[in-house]
């Protein structure tokens, strides 16, 4: 019989991380995944994302993302291969604005040092952004990028090193209970395990109808531009990662120049969706313009500036825009841990930690009671 002590489905950033850590501390891992590794059509596509300490969303996931730095690193080191890269991160926008409150915060809740700058200060350091006289800006010095495509990798090829099965183009076609575990199905066979971990990402929908989660799948778009015929302003460190909100509720954020040019995007003004099928995936002009319109706010070189490549990616979103991290209440050997609104990446190898620690021990020591579902039922 196929048996296993966790399936995990979806292996994209949240099941690769479970997986690998499941499978680091002795378990009978078998991954299920819909498509082929690196493939686009979920989340953790794009070849960047952003890593910063001083979170601006919640101070709550300061201690979070510091246990992400450190399984960034070891993964680093265990799998031998570059993911993060730390360029400085500037927080920017009014001074009443969510990013530059939100971001001191977190800052000050936790004791991380910073910097202010005013508009000119921002102008003199980093010359690609042209802030409007009002906006300020706090230096965030641990933020950063990560290579999902490259970390999602490095996550399965540690899983595969302790012993888990990954299959790819087999995805879970349903699950049911199977006394105290879990009978799952795809097009290839059926398998069974003690405890399932859902991280489909923008996919969950039909796998938990029966809980009718509020989740609403965003179409978001990735453009990557070539500013000013390729100075060297828009290279770090003199470009850092960036975010900007304008405090009428737009907005935006965006890389140095990387292999693939100069990568910016809009944040939660797309197309919603109920589930990630529905998501169109070619970009089109409107979604140039508006990219154009929104960074060129802060960054009026991007009005202009040649267009390399765009692309179309899933958000998969609460209400409240934080995670799910909690097991179904129908079935407690289920584990759901994929929808991060929007900002999951950066956490992947602390919540595969974090899920790995749920499934096994039964139990965690972070506060994951903010990502609980029955706070989208109330
Ligand atoms: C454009 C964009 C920019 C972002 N920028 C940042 C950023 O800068 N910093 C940051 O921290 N976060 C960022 N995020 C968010 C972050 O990328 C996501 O939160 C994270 O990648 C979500 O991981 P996931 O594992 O939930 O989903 P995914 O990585 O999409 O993984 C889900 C996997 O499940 C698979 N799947 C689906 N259905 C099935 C099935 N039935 N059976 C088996 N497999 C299935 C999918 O194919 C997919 O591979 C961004 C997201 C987008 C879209």
């Amino acid at each position: 019989m196929n048996r296993y002590d966790v399936i995990v489905a979806g292996l994209g950033a949240m099941g690769s991380a479970t997986a690998a850590q499941c499978a680091m501390r002795g378990a009978r891992v078998l991954g299920l995944e819909r498509w082929l590794p690196g493939h686009g059509h979920g989340s953790s596509h794009g070849d960047s994302r952003i890593i910063r300490e001083m979170y601006f969303e919640h101070p709550m996931y300061v201690p979070l993302v510091q246990r992400a730095y450190a399984l960034w690193e070891e993964l680093e080191e265990q799998t031998g291969t570059e993911l993060l890269t730390i360029t400085g991160g500037l927080m920017a926008g009014p001074a009443d604005s969510e990013i530059v409150t939100g971001t001191l915060r977190s800052a000050r809740e936790h004791g991380l040092p910073h910097e202010m700058l005013d508009a000119r200060g921002i102008n003199k350091r980093f010359p690609a952004f042209q802030p409007l006289d009002h906006i300020v800006g706090v230096v965030d010095p641990r933020a950063g990028y990560l290579d999902p495509e490259v970390g999602n990798a490095a996550h399965q090829s540690l899983a595969r090193a302790h012993g888990a099965e990954l299959h790819f183009d087999e995805g879970v076609l349903s699950w049911a209970p199977d006394g105290d575990g879990v009978k799952v199905t795809t097009a290839r066979g059926t398998y069974h395990a003690d405890q399932l971990c859902l991280s489909v990402g923008a996919y969950l929908a039909p796998l938990v109808s029966s809980l009718k989660l509020p989740l609403t799948v965003e179409r978001q778009v990735l453009a990557w531009f070539e500013p000013d015929a390729g100075h060297a302003r828009w290279n770090a460190p003199d470009c850092p990662i960036w975010c900007y909100d304008n405090a009428a509720g737009h907005m935006t954020y965006g890389f140095p120049r990387l292999a693939r040019g100069v990568k910016m995007a809009v944040m939660h003004e797309g197309e919603r969706h109920a589930d990630g099928e529905a998501v169109r995936e070619a970009p089109d002009d409107a979604d140039l313009a508006l990219t154009r319109e929104r960074c060129g706010e802060f960054l009026p070189a991007i009005r202009s500036a040649p267009v390399r490549e765009m692309a179309v990616c899933r958000f998969t979103n609460t209400p409240d825009l934080h995670f799910v991290l909690d097991h179904h209440p129908e079935c407690e050997q289920v584990l759901i841990a994929s929808p991060c609104s929007g900002h999951g990446y950066k956490f992947a190898s602390a919540i595969g930690e974090v899920s790995a620690e749920l499934l096994l021990d039964g139990g965690t020591a972070f506060d994951i009671s903010p990502f609980a579902l029955s706070r989208l039922s109330s």
